[in-house]
């Protein structure tokens, strides 16, 4: 117990819990940094191949607290949160694993509601809901939102660094072309100058090409190096080190992924490169919105979330303002308003 209290990824979380189930083959954690009964953590779960259980239980430690964050700055009023799975190499049934997985969800009686991140999809929610009903992200396409968000945000990033908002002169490095990488991908496709991507999984490159015929895809260890106006991570967490840092060619950052940088001290060479680093919980929380929408509304409404999601683009503008006034980096300006909103909830 001491070992896990002494992880810097602690920082006091609620709830760990443990999961493991022989015969479906789960194994995995299920962390809650904020929340309480009236207010349920929200955090999406990821399958991934981990090398061991402890790099498993950090990555769910680190998501959790950025979840809390992410709620807090867009005053969502819940708490954060993270499930993931490790994926095994050995044969398992999937659809099993998951309801597996879920009957495990049931046992937190709703203070935890989740939906799919990295190796899931809308499809293994919707299984898993037959489960349980603390799954969300099937009423809207949460990751459509997220880029929405991102979207958004985006034009704040742009008028800030260049003095407009032309998608026609900028050019784009999005790394990772799942749900996320997909999403924004078609909505800056038809007017930005040009888009290198990356994806260590081929067969996504090549659909995304059959449908974006004039993306130009790169290798995903060189990605990063694109002399480009906008890189975009969405794939996964630590996509910028302290070792890979002096290799960006960028003047922004802003992407889907969750904790892009490695640690704090990447945030203060971008600041001091002067590379924009938009945020990654202020600018990638429109799926959290969505499902947050879902669960408070019986009813479908786009525009009700859409006009949400909208607000990033506020939200992120009063940041980099603030950024500038203090002349502080965005995201520890962002991390400070934050806390203080969560910190009235404890
Ligand atoms: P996904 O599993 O659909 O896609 C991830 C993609 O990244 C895959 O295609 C994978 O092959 C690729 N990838 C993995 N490692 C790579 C590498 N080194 N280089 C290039 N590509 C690589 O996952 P997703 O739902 O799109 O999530 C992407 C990121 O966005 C994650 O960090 C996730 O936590 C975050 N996020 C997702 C949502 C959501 O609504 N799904 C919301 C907020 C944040």
């Amino acid at each position: 117990m001491e070992i896990i209290e002494r992880l810097p990824e602690f920082n006091n979380h609620r709830i760990i819990v443990f999961l493991s189930d022989f015969k479906s083959g789960l194994k995995g954690f299920i962390a809650i940094h904020r929340g309480g009964l009236l207010r349920p953590a929200f955090g999406a779960t990821r399958l991934w191949k981990y090398c061991s259980e402890l790099e498993a239980l950090k990555d769910a430690l680190k998501l959790s607290q950025i979840m809390s964050y992410k709620s807090a700055i867009h005053r969502l009023n819940y708490g954060g949160a993270k499930g993931v799975i490790m994926s095994t190499s050995q044969s398992i049934n999937k659809n099993f694993l998951l309801r597996s997985y879920a009957k495990k969800v049931n046992y937190l009686s709703g203070h935890f509601i989740t939906g799919a991140d990295i190796g899931l999809t809308q499809k293994d929610v919707k299984i898993m809901r037959r489960e349980s009903p603390f799954f969300v992200g099937t009423k809207y396409d949460p990751a459509e939102f997220t880029a929405l968000g991102i979207f958004y945000a985006l034009f704040a990033c742009l008028e800030k660094v260049f003095g407009n908002e032309q998608l026609s002169e900028r050019t784009f490095a999005i790394q990772g072309l799942g749900k996320i990488g997909m999403e924004f991908l078609k909505l800056i496709y038809k007017n930005s100058k040009k888009i290198f991507i990356s994806d260590i999984d081929h067969l996504k490159i090549k659909s995304a090409k059959k449908i974006f015929p004039n993306i130009q895809p790169v290798k995903p260890s060189e990605i990063h190096k694109y002399p480009v106006d906008v890189f975009s991570p969405c794939a996964l967490s630590n996509s910028i080190t302290l070792k890979n840092v002096s290799q960006l060619r960028c003047k922004i950052i802003i992407g889907g992924a969750n904790n892009q940088l490695e640690n704090d001290k990447v945030e203060k060479i971008l600041y001091k490169s002067g590379i924009l680093y938009a945020p990654d919980f202020v600018v990638n929380a429109g799926g959290l919105i969505s499902v947050v929408d879902e669960v408070e509304h019986k009813y479908y409404n786009r525009k009700r979330v859409n006009n949400r999601v909208a607000k990033i683009r506020r939200t992120l503008q009063e940041i980099l303002k603030k950024s500038e006034e203090k002349s502080q980096p965005p995201y520890l300006i962002a991390k400070e308003m934050a806390e203080k909103i969560f910190k009235k909830y404890e």
